[in-house]
């Protein structure tokens, strides 16, 4: 029996009863195919960077669409990739072609289709600003295309996931520009993500468990979730193993031996602390996968 915690950041969740990891578009395709000839529906993942699995597991397939190697080719300044190659990677191979358009993207793990799929960024920019086009792949199969005004993108959130479309491939139009200069911004980024966010592949976390915080006005910028949680005390929480990360409090940390439902708990008491003291409600940014107790008030993933 796999375990959720082997494909999640977090190195948490229970057992499922199979797993179908795919790495090209056509065996996602017929992956895909074959769950619906079966009628199974499944828990589509990437790098799994971005979600919290229940201890308890699920009953339904996992289909994993990542990619050990970046498969990515370039016309001129347009890059088509495929959505399991591994963001950061592709990252580096665009900055070495000469080609801005992603190097904010520098350090984020997880898939391009994942961070299609979330609309991931950084910086104040996000992956969505340079989609051309996207292949995607309906639960039943069918492949189709779409434009970015198809996807409703927004600050981390696009349609793909509620309508069930995975992301096969996407054409990124980026721009030319000196490698070198591309090369040392991205080695900045680099070093500011080592100084303030925890490093992933030793430290069990899915990075910011909570959105920023939408202006109320068009004059107003986004503010830090991270802000307000530090100032209502978020970071002196601990619940079991979840605590959170001391140079950054919007970000969770499950230091072993942790359950899900620990950090569940403690996401919960953050939220209610900004709620109460500054009467905000916090958008969870990272997504469920299995039963989590109370999840329906927070399913469209509005605060409690
Ligand atoms: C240390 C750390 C730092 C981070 N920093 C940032 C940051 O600066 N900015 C940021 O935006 N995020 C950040 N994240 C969050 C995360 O890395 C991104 O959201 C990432 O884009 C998720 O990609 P993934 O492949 O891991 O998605 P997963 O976690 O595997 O999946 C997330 C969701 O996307 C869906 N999905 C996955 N692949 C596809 C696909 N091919 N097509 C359609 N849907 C798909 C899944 O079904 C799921 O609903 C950080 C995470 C960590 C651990």
């Amino acid at each position: 029996m796999k375990r959720l915690s082997d494909m999640t950041t977090f190195r948490l969740g229970g057992p499922c009863p199979e797993v179908h990891d795919c790495a090209e578009p056509d065996t996602c395709i017929a992956v895909l195919r074959d769950l619906h000839a079966r009628s199974l529906s499944c828990v589509f993942l990437g790098g799994g960077s971005n979600v919290l699995a229940s201890d308890e597991g699920i009953d339904l397939p996992v289909v994993r669409y990542v990619s050990e190697t970046v498969k990515a080719n370039r016309d001129g300044s347009m890059v088509q990739v495929t959505g399991s190659s591994w963001l950061d990677d592709t990252v580096r191979t665009t900055v070495a072609w000469g080609l801005d358009g992603l190097v904010m993207c520098s350090g984020i793990p997880g898939t391009v289709g994942g961070a299609i799929a979330g609309n991931a960024g950084a910086f104040g920019q996000q992956i969505g600003d340079r989609l051309v086009e996207v292949t995607v792949c309906d639960r039943a199969g069918r492949v189709s295309s779409r434009t970015p005004s198809d996807l409703d993108l927004g600050y981390r959130s696009s349609n793909l996931i509620e309508r069930g479309e995975v992301v096969l491939t996407a054409t990124l139009g980026l721009t030319p520009a000196d490698s070198g200069t591309l090369a040392a911004r991205r080695e900045e980024i680099l070093a500011f993500r080592r100084d303030r966010h925890p490093d992933w592949r030793n430290v069990p976390t899915a990075g910011s468990f909570f959105k920023n915080i939408e202006p109320t006005s068009n004059a107003e910028r986004r503010q830090a979730a991270g802000w307000y949680l530090e100032k209502a005390g978020a970071l002196t929480l601990r619940e079991g193993g979840a605590r959170t990360f001391l140079r950054h409090a919007n970000i969770i940390i499950a230091e072993p031996p942790c359950t899900a439902l620990e950090v569940w708990t403690l996401a919960h008491r953050m939220a209610l602390a900004v709620r109460d003291q500054f009467g905000i409600a916090l958008q969870r940014e990272v997504r469920l996968i299995g039963h989590f107790p109370d999840a329906a008030t927070w399913s469209t993933g509005a605060g409690p």
